[in-house]
Order: structure tokens, then sequence, then C-alpha cells
């Protein structure tokens, strides 16, 4: 753990001496999971969480013209749900489960852990599930902090998608 600290450390001060305008991201850890930005969603988010995730959703439509329409529990490609699963280190995950519905391979499981996101604010609770999303549409991590895809252990910054976070979206869909 002290090792990844250090070389995280050195890692973000290498960025910190390049160009501005240069990132260091990664488009895709999961291909192009969907067939298309408009998704439907099953959400059993607590009222602290659902407010929160849906301004997250209403961020990336405005970003790349996303749409995200709720469902029954049944046929849905995102589902949302909150539970304080501990000391884990994650804030959040999103869990790609392949299933072979008609149109689409995956149904993705959006975990938030209270543990870490209860003394959140609504506004970081915004850029936990935004940069959730962004895994929904198969991006992968950044370590550029003025990204939503970067993770908040390497310090991100933004809680809304980012031109970086957009190209990504957009040379996937
Ligand atoms: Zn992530």
């Amino acid at each position: 753990m002290k090792k990844t600290v250090s070389i995280l450390s050195a890692s973000l001060l290498l960025l910190s001496l390049l160009p501005s305008n240069v990132f260091a991201y990664t488009y895709s850890d999961n291909g192009k999971p969907f067939p298309d930005k408009n998704f439907t969603y099953y959400s059993t988010l607590s009222p602290n969480y659902s407010g929160p995730a849906a301004e997250a959703m209403a961020d990336w439509s405005r970003a790349v013209e996303a749409s995200y329409t709720a469902v029954s529990p049944t046929y849905n490609e995102i589902q949302f749900s909150d539970n304080d699963y501990g000391a884990t280190e994650w804030n959040a995950t999103t869990d790609h489960h392949h299933v072979q519905f008609s149109s689409y391979d995956y149904l993705d499981e959006v975990r938030a852990n209270r543990y870490y996101m209860g003394s959140m604010s609504s506004v970081t609770r915004e850029g936990v599930f935004g940069h959730e999303l962004g895994h929904v549409f198969g991006l992968g991590h950044t370590t550029n902090t003025w990204t939503l895809m970067c993770t908040s252990q390497d310090g991100r910054v933004v809680v809304t998608p980012q031109f970086d976070d957009i190209q990504g979206v957009e040379s996937l869909y």
C-alpha cells in the first residue's frame, strides 16, 4: 500500500510538470458495452442518493445527449443501489454483468457505499455517480484530476463531465 502511494505521488508530480493539454486518458476499459446512449435504469437508491444520481444523469444528458429512462426492475441496463459495505476502499462501484437481452449484452450494477458516501455533500455524491456513469459508457480511469474519470483517490476535483470525458464517450458512441 505504501509503495502504491509513493508511485501515485510520483505520477501526480510528473503530471503537474506536463503541459496542461496533455491528458493521460483511457477511453475504454470495457469496449462499447451498450448499443447507444439511451439507457434504461432501475433505482432503489435512498432519498439522499437518488437526487445526486439524477443530477449526474442530467449532467451526462447535457454533455453527450444521453438519456436515462426509469423502468421496471425486470428489464433495465443500469441498476442503482446504496448500502453500507464498510471500509472497502471504494466509494462506489460499477459491475458489468453479461446478460443476453435482445439489444444489448450488459447489465451494469452501480452500487454506492454509504460507509464513505454518507458524509459527502450532495454535489460530491453527484460527482461519484457521474464517474460511475462514465464506466457504464465503457470509460476507464484517467489520472488528470480535472476529468470526471479520475478517481477520488487520485484527487478528482470536478463533479461533471469535462472535455476529455466527453471526447471519450464520443469516441465510443
Ligand atoms: Zn472508477
